[in-house]
């Protein structure tokens, strides 16, 4: 006997989750999440919010109360490699390089022009209990912890659940025409046969998250990760330092999560009054300094992506699709934007606007976004290594030997030059981490769910770091502050809520007259105007649409509802009624009327 029926049923209720539901809210889809612990995640895991998962928490309404905790912009406007953090002599926590990260705290002009949200920093203990209390204000009774999904079978219309609540010690069933396994990959997967492929033991990792005052010795307020480089221990995964506030960011964090290397297969790493020797060795913690330890944490650096995205009704997101190192902070980001590239397709098919087809675009289009972070984040872990080369840092060397091979860093010898130019450049390299922007922002999709226009294909700049905006089909549309009867918006934000957005040149009313008649006639959400300087709709004060636009005055691009570009035409056109239908058609896999 099914118990329950609804929509969707999504299992987990982490970022990806959590985000699912506000989504899916959002849309006005009703859906049910379970989770199978009592809270949220308890680890301290991911921390750094890209400018786009920035932009899905701002549609769904939680980024004010995420910026509200989040580290101030001043906080993290760069990362820092220091010689350790404290010690014996004057060598340890000398500074040895800094680089801007992720948009310098919003002062890099590409960030800015970018979008009008900026990369935040707010670790996931803290997170996840906001993104919770929002989803349960947007879906009263529908988000259940506790609740552990144990079993499933899908057939033709839908999915059967069986669900244990813990708390009851009783199981009931979820009847549900799609299911969004966000479990980390613990479950769902194994229940329907998808397989996660690629390497498993890339690194191994502990985390001690504590309380402790390290302002004595933690510099530099602008420095948010702090990589402690400590010859005494090797070098570049020997410790990485991340505060965790919640009321003090920069040196002043009240807590801090302390990462360190250890070989796949060594036991010590499973004993915590050696991990916590280590800790304090690594640090250079003087005797009367006592952390308050909350929580240690063993982890192990995978690279693994599942064979699919979709299993009949069944999608996988976040962690239960893809998992890699954090080097980056892709994987709670991507998590993000992966339910909310599905979530617009689920609410269009639900509603009956859009056929099964465009549910097959959420593999189509996220798995080799997906897959392009993992083989960028592996590389951006590896790549720390090479600061250790350009030093001369090994763990097979002595600790006097490897403070050696400092000395000519502070002091003038013969090979200072060329070791300061190795290290400027080693870290100078590690922007492909640091300064992402087009792996973590500018990725395009590829599917049926975009109508090329025939345009040569883009060719990055720089695949890494830049990120160009363009309206060619395909890409994230560029972002434009524009006016409307006096107010000023984001372009990007006319698509919240759902919709689709036909974006025509000054003289474009033509499109416009024929998204409006299409939209009436589809009961399709879609918001049409033109955008110009002068006599628009949308008044481009700044020009920052004609700077990108990439069509004439005549010309038009249709945005999709989650800010990507579907469809362009550069010019007019002499039936542009037929050729937004064809559009519209081929990305909803439908016929329109
Ligand atoms: C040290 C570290 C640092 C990181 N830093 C970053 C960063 O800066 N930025 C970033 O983007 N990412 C980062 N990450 C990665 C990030 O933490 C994960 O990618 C993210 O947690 C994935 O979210 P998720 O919701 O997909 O999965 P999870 O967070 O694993 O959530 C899965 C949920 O499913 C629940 N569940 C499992 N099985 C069931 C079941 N059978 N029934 C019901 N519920 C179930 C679990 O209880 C849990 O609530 C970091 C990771 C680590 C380890």
């Amino acid at each position: 006997m099914t118990d329950i029926q609804v929509p969707v049923l999504i299992v987990g209720g982490g970022g990806a989750g959590l985000t699912a539901s506000m989504s899916l809210s959002n849309l006005g889809v009703d859906s049910l999440l379970v989770s199978g612990l009592p809270g949220t995640s308890t680890l301290p895991k991911a921390h750094v919010l890209n400018q786009r998962a920035m932009e899905i928490f701002t549609e769904v309404g939680v980024a004010p109360e995420i910026y509200k905790r989040s580290t101030p912009a001043a906080n993290m406007r760069a990362n820092g490699w220091y010689a350790g953090l404290a010690g014996a002599h004057d060598g340890y926590g000398r500074k040895l390089g800094e680089l801007e990260a992720w948009g310098g705290g919003y002062t890099d002009p590409d960030y800015v022009a970018a979008s009008p949200c900026r990369t935040c920093n707010l670790p996931q203990i803290r997170l996840e209990p906001v993104l919770k209390e929002h989803a349960e204000k947007l879906n009263p009774g529908g988000i259940r912890f506790n609740h552990e999904l144990i079993d499933l079978v899908q057939d033709a219309d839908g999915v059967t659940a069986t669900v244990r609540d813990k708390d009851a010690d009783a199981t009931y069933q979820v009847r549900s025409q799609y299911l969004i396994a966000a479990d980390g990959g613990r479950t769902v997967g194994k229940l329907v046969g998808v397989e996660m492929n690629g390497p498993r033991d890339i690194m191994k990792m502990v985390s001690i998250h504590m309380t402790a005052d390290l302002s004595p010795w933690a510099a530099d307020d602008d420095v948010l990760i702090r990589w402690l480089v400590n010859p005494d221990f090797g070098g570049s995964w020997s410790g990485v330092l991340v505060p965790m506030g919640p009321d003090h960011w920069g040196p002043e964090s009240e807590e801090w999560v302390f990462h360190m290397q250890y070989a796949t297969d060594d036991p010590d790493a499973m004993q915590e009054e050696k991990v916590l020797a280590r800790m304090r060795a690594s640090l250079g913690l003087p005797p009367d300094l006592v952390p308050t330890v909350h929580r240690i944490s063993q982890w192990v650096m995978e690279g693994v992506i599942a064979d699919k995205f979709r299993q009949g009704r069944v999608f996988f997101a976040g962690d239960a699709a893809h998992r890699h190192p954090p080097t980056g902070g892709l994987g709670l980001t991507s998590a993000i934007h992966d339910v909310y590239n599905l979530s617009w397709k689920l609410a269009a098919v639900l509603a009956g606007r859009a056929g099964d087809g465009l549910l097959d675009t959420y593999e189509a289009e996220r798995k080799p976004v997906d897959k392009n972070n993992i083989d960028n984040a592996i590389a951006n872990a590896m790549n720390h290594f090479t600061i250790d080369k350009a030093l001369g840092l090994s763990p097979e060397k002595t600790p006097e030997e490897n403070w050696a091979e400092l000395a000519p860093l502070w002091h003038e010898l013969p090979e200072s030059a060329a070791k300061r130019h190795a290290l400027n450049r080693a870290i100078g390299s590690q922007t492909m981490e640091f300064r992402h922007h087009n792996v973590e922002f500018g990725y395009r999709y590829d599917s049926t769910a975009i109508v090329s226009d025939g345009s040569p294909e883009y060719v990055p700049l720089d695949p890494v770091r830049l990120y160009e905006p363009s309206s060619q089909p395909g890409h994230p549309m560029p972002h434009a502050f524009v006016e409307r009867r006096g107010e000023r918006i984001p372009l990007g934000t006319l698509v919240h809520g759902g919709k689709f957005l036909l974006l025509a040149g000054e003289e474009g009313h033509a499109w416009v007259e024929a998204a409006n008649k299409i939209a009436a006639e589809n009961d399709l959400p879609l918001v049409a105007g033109t955008v110009g300087v002068l006599d628009s709709d949308f008044i481009d004060v700044r020009c920052a649409w004609l700077k990108n636009r990439g069509i004439s005055s005549t010309g038009a691009v249709l945005v999709r509802p989650d800010r990507y570009v579907a469809f362009r035409s550069s010019d007019g056109v002499a039936d542009p009624h037929a050729a937004l239908e064809d559009a519209l058609s081929q990305v909803l896999s439908t016929e329109l009327r």
